[in-house]
């Protein structure tokens, strides 16, 4: 089946009463827990009790089914943010003595969070995000190796290919944030990722409304950790599991779109004089782009554009001041165009020194690219840009 088709039809819902086919929101807390006429306890199809809404909810549930096909995982749990998903992750899996080994250009928060489980014996290794640096750093200590696809704001592709296979020699797991790329474009589970964790919040449910994370992994696995999701408490809330399932409908189509808009914008920006250098792993002069390309499906590099403009943080904030159409604000993967510059939002706590190395520069501005029409965006950007002309 294929991803445009999946997200439509994945969820496995019917209503035999009624004959909807639409999943509808449970908004409930409880549930009878047993069958009065048999006696037998009300589980639902992964063996649990339905019962109560912390621990499992059938709008939560069919939302699940269309995420485990489109990342082509055996099961998978849905969180109240990606955050969440991380938390319960890392909580679960890590345990005293044990190290994570994640990318140094993972997102902040991420960071933040793993470098404080050292309050629980637990230490977070950081490495450059590429395949070799990151092997470089596993010991006979790591228990997880945590990157991301493509990297937040500089865009750097890792071989995950490459790393998967050495992870799974050496025995650790492999986790794989895949919110930037999404499924529609590449999917680390068939490429020997062990988890595939999602901030939902952003192309995956795709309207800028809703806060929501995912987990997609092994049956082994996901029933570990959803008893974790129980313990911490952090499912995803009906409605909001509602809202990305519709949201989800359109991903495929929605990503191709992106993707196209941010190739225009890329190969516009990597022309003009006011630009001194454009990211975007699909523009063949990036060091990226064939990494990019052996990974990533139907020419599609996802639709975040990042560039540095001539000048130095005065001149990035002045075109950030300036824009009309795009919305200054640090998200990514909705409709509307977002720009931030990263030094003064996902990478403000960031070491200056490893922002050197990471190349997140003062003169640097992310752009999630929209929906909109593409002559539209460019016309703002262009406007914007005459501001340090
Ligand atoms: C936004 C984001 C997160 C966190 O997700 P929330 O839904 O905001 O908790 C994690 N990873 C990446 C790559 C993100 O962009």
């Amino acid at each position: 089946m294929g991803d445009q088709t999946t997200v439509i039809h994945g969820h496995e819902y019917f209503d035999e009463k009624y004959g909807s086919f639409i999943v509808p929101i449970y908004q409930t807390a409880i549930f009878e827990q047993i069958i009065r006429e048999t006696g037998e306890r009300r589980v639902s199809d992964r063996g649990v009790d339905l019962k109560y809404s912390r621990e499992e909810n059938p709008t939560v549930r069919h939302l699940e089914k269309v995420l485990t096909k489109l990342e082509g995982g055996e099961d998978s749990l849905c969180f109240s943010s990606g955050m969440a998903a991380i938390s319960t992750l890392f909580i679960g899996l890590l345990k005293k003595g044990d190290e994570v080994v994640l990318s140094k250009e993972a997102y902040g928060t991420t960071i933040q969070l793993a470098q404080e489980l050292s309050k629980f014996g637990v230490e977070a290794k950081l490495a450059y995000p590429r395949a070799e640096d990151i092997i470089e750093a596993i010991s006979s200590k790591t228990k997880l190796v945590f990157v991301e696809a493509m990297t937040n704001p500089t865009l750097k592709v890792i071989d995950i290919k490459h790393l998967a296979e050495h992870c799974r020699d050496e025995g650790v797991t492999l986790v794989v944030d895949n919110t930037f790329v999404t499924p529609v474009i590449y999917k680390p589970l068939n490429d020997g990722a062990k988890i595939v964790i999602h901030s939902l919040t952003k192309y995956l449910a795709g309207h800028n409304d809703v806060i929501a994370g995912a987990m997609i992994s092994s049956t082994e696995i996901i029933n570990e950790l959803w008893d974790w999701r129980r313990k911490l408490g952090c499912i995803t809330a009906p409605f909001d599991a509602y809202l990305v399932l519709r949201g989800l409908k359109t991903l495929a189509l929605r990503v191709k779109r992106h993707s196209e808009n941010a190739m225009v914008v890329a190969e516009f920006l990597e022309d003009d004089p006011r630009v001194k250098e454009v990211l975007y792993p699909g523009l063949p002069s990036s060091e990226y782009h064939e990494v990019a390309k052996s990974l990533f499906r139907d020419g599609l590099y996802g639709g975040v554009v990042s560039f540095k403009v001539k000048g130095g943080f005065k001149e990035a904030l002045r075109v950030f001041r300036s824009v009309k159409l795009i919305r200054p604000s640090p998200s990514l993967g909705g409709p509307e165009s977002l720009m931030t510059v990263p030094v003064l939002s996902i990478a403000a706590k960031m070491p200056k020194e490893i922002r050197e190395e990471l190349g997140i520069t003062d003169n640097l501005i992310r752009l999630s690219v929209g929906l909109e029409d593409v002559d539209d965006i460019i016309e703002d950007l262009d406007r914007s840009l005459q501001s340090i002309q």
